[in-house]
């Protein structure tokens, strides 16, 4: 496990990134480590630098105010974090990254198992990078801000506690979190549950035309940008649309894709224990963990489900294959 404090020592300038397109996890992880860092180094000056869109939901959070959306100065960074992603997927800030005196990559991604920093700390078994972030944290410099920071985190990446990724370790180390006193019910609602009427509306769209296939056990929908200019909605809105999607009953792999620029899409899959999309995304050059992933691909939306359906295809013959062999 690596020391944060340790590798900090002494540095005067340290910048910290989560994905492009972040979600709870990378905002919460950035947020987080930037509060638990200004708690042990008052004199260090750290930023958070992510990518637009940024969520709103997480305004909340210490720290969001701060957060540097622009890549256009040339700051030398004594240690840079990436967080919940590989090198690709930190944008324009992997510039900020390559250049640092120190580069430490945390994450929990499948797909980045050995890591792209000089010091990684990647640890697939682990449901989010905040949930990892806990286990390297010294108490000494945790407050409230930085454990409501962490909580929102592990509540976007297991679903609420609910996903597979979710151990008896998260509930103890979410139970710990709790202690440090922070409104959770008003954090879960307006992170999790809460929509704007628009994005409500896009949802339900997206319900009403979406297209099952392979005997019901996928299902696919998505939207054009068309829809999306008609609208005035981009990806921050469509958040929740795959797992509602994989709610269907006697539904295996739920697929939702949105057109980025003219015809690439933006993928997203959500799984049921029988098939790992995680395997499938990374064949075409995305990644993600085995029951959530994401990737982008070109061509119509019929091009990109054929050859996704291919994949998923063999995978649930092989998993039926298996029944059939252990019934
Ligand atoms: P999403 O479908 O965008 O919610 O992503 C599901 C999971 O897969 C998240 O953990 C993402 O960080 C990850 N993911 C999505 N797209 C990619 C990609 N192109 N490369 C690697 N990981 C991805
Ligand atoms: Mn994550």
């Amino acid at each position: 496990m690596i020391d944060i404090i340790k590798e900090c020592e002494g540095a005067k300038r340290i910048g910290i990134s989560g994905h492009i397109r972040p979600d709870g996890d990378a905002i919460s992880s950035s947020l987080a480590l930037r509060k638990y860092l200004l708690n042990a180094f008052p004199d260090a000056t750290v930023d958070v630098i992510l990518s637009n869109p940024i969520p709103t939901i997480f305004d909340d959070e210490a720290g969001y105010d701060e957060i540097k959306r622009d890549y256009s100065e040339d700051v030398s960074y004594d240690v840079y974090f990436a967080l919940d992603c590989n090198r690709e997927r930190l944008g324009d800030a992997g510039k900020y990254f390559d250049a640092a005196g120190k580069r430490i990559n945390i994450d929990h991604h499948e797909s980045n198992k050995e890591g792209v920093g000089d010091v990684n700390e990647v640890n697939p078994d682990i449901s989010s990078t905040c949930e990892l972030l806990y286990t390297l944290f010294d108490k000494k410099y945790m407050d409230a801000d930085v454990a409501r920071c962490l909580y929102t985190g592990m509540v976007t990446d297991t679903g609420v506690f609910q996903y597979s990724c979710t151990s008896p370790d998260t509930m103890r180390r979410a139970a710990d979190l709790m202690e440090y006193g922070f409104d959770f019910p008003r954090l879960i609602q307006r992170s999790f549950y809460e929509k704007t009427y628009l994005q409500s509306q896009i949802l339900g769209r997206c319900l009403m035309e979406s297209v099952r296939f392979m005997d019901g056990k996928c299902v696919v929908s998505w939207i054009d940008r068309k829809t999306e200019d008609f609208y005035q909605v981009s990806s921050k809105d469509f958040e929740g649309i795959v797992s509602q999607l994989r709610n269907i009953r006697g539904v295996d792999v739920s697929i939702f894709m949105y057109e980025e620029s003219n015809q690439t899409y933006k993928v997203s899959m959500r799984s049921s224990e029988k098939v790992n999309v995680a395997k499938i995304a990374e064949k075409f050059g995305g990644g993600g963990h085995a029951r959530a992933a994401g990737c982008t691909m070109s061509g119509t939306v019929y091009d990109c489900v054929n050859n996704l359906s291919k994949h998923i295809e063999k995978q649930l013959e092989a998993a039926s294959d298996d029944e059939g062999t252990n019934a």
